[in-house]
């Protein structure tokens, strides 16, 4: 028994801790949990907790389903929604093979492995996400439309708004489990928040993603009221983007950073850019992975429809911020295209994977877009080479059908999964038959 464990062991007992969750996360981004006794947690630290893979969407295939969940014991704490005494504790697990060799099928695996090959290739990488999603009155049935909690926007500060109460209460929660928060502040949709988590390693901050829509969750249900992660919930309003400051260090050194550079930006820097934009219609799919993620990326409300890179251009994929010169340690670029209902294990695996790929490669960053692009012409667009991203969801499957970047970094089986999933999602939404279609056929066709 290491030391973590024996910390968690007694924590056990100084905590009056009766029950453990142990946490996974599916190849979808959907929290699985199941409670054990304290007693049981000695032998699931030396064995794992055995389950039927068969029966979590994209897990296994029934002849052979057995899998076992090994808590990790650096991601033990008490979940403060539970109550103290009698408290719930929580670890993150990772998945295993009956024979101990880890499962192709965890997210957070596939996750682990991207960043052992930067670790490889000298680099650690650091994550912030910027979280946005609405919060409704209540939950709405089928068929129902969802009422924001307030007609408020961008920054607004809304006298007894719901809003602010209820992101005080998101952001202590978090803090009591030990995730920092840097920024909160009403988005531009009614009722829409954004939350930004200070940035850590992407093991960690995947983590924290998946802790963090949890209490999201249980906050807004205390309040009854409703939050969604959705991307694009209204047709009228803004879309919930995820979007993400990655850099890379090199032990101490950031290593996207270079005094004198043009926008201190390394070649390192420049080359990771150059990959991620180079394979971003490859990992759309994952990055957006719902027919609704489409609709917030089809242009306007501030999320991209194009692929290229800016400074400071908040209509390209790919911003590179402006920091202060002497905080060289935070020089980073801002993903814009992911939404706030991916998998972030995933989609930190296939980013990464893509700026490594670029380094490796030694891609040449293309011209940046100084313009708003989409104040661009279609042709003036295609004069400066850039690309739109997949406008739908079978767009996406079939650009990733055919990328090696993303079978390798998934490993087979997830690929195949998450592609046959997807096929399947997008068949069912093509037949449908929708409210747009009635109102503008029946009365002329
Ligand atoms: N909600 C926008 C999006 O879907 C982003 C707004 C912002 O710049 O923070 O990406
Ligand atoms: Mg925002
Ligand atoms: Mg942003």
């Amino acid at each position: 028994m290491g030391k973590q464990e024996d910390f968690v062991l007694r924590a056990l007992e100084e905590r009056d801790v009766r029950f453990v969750r142990l946490w996974f996360t599916d190849v979808l981004g959907s929290l699985k949990s199941v409670a054990i006794a304290p007693a049981e947690l000695e032998g699931a630290f030396a064995e794992g907790i055995g389950f039927d893979g068969s029966a979590i969407e994209g897990f296994a295939r029934v002849h052979e389903s057995d899998m076992l969940a090994m808590p990790d014991p650096s991601t033990f704490q008490i979940l403060p929604w539970r109550g103290e005494t009698p408290a719930t504790a929580r670890m993150f697990c990772d998945i295993l093979m009956p024979d101990g060799t880890p499962s192709y099928a965890d997210p957070r695996h596939v996750l682990k492995r991207t960043l052992q090959k930067a670790a490889e290739a000298g680099f650690t990488f650091y994550t912030h996400p910027e979280i946005e999603f609405y919060l409704f009155k209540g939950k709405p049935g089928l068929g129902e439309q969802p009422v924001p909690v307030d007609d408020s926007g961008y920054f607004d500060h809304t006298a007894q708004g719901g809003g602010q109460d209820f992101r005080r209460e998101v952001i202590t929660m978090l803090e009591n489990m030990g995730i920092s928060v840097e920024f909160s502040h009403h988005e531009g949709g009614p009722g829409q928040q954004e939350i930004d988590l200070r940035y850590a390693d992407a093991l960690s901050t995947a983590d924290n993603i998946m802790t963090f829509r949890t209490v999201v969750r249980e906050v807004a249900l205390s309040q009854d009221k409703w939050a969604s992660f959705m991307p694009k919930p209204f047709t009228a309003h803004p879309g919930s983007g995820m979007h993400t400051h990655v850099s890379l260090f090199e032990g101490d050194e950031n290593a996207f950073y270079e005094a004198g550079a043009e926008y201190q930006l390394s070649q390192t820097g420049r080359a990771f850019i150059a990959g991620v934009l180079e394979h971003t219609p490859e990992i759309t799919a994952v990055t957006n992975q719902w027919v609704n993620s489409y609709k917030r990326l089809a242009g306007g409300g501030e999320a991209p429809n194009y692929v290229c890179w800016g400074h400071n251009n908040r209509s390209a994929l790919i911003r590179v911020p402006m920091y202060k010169p002497h905080k060289g340690g935070s020089a980073r670029v801002e993903h814009r295209g992911i939404d706030s209902g991916c998998n972030p294990y995933l989609a930190f695996a296939l980013v990464l994977a893509a700026g490594l790929k670029g380094i490796e490669g030694k891609y040449e960053l293309p011209a940046e877009a100084e313009d708003n692009v989409w104040g661009l012409s279609e042709n003036e667009r295609k004069a400066m080479g850039i690309a739109p991203l997949p406008r739908n969801l079978d767009e996406a499957i079939r650009t990733m059908e055919s990328s090696e970047l993303v079978a390798e970094t998934l490993g087979e089986h997830v690929f195949d999964f998450f592609l046959r999933n997807k096929r399947a999602e997008w068949q069912d939404y093509r037949s449908q038959v929708t409210q747009f279609e009635l109102d503008r056929l029946m009365p002329m066709v």
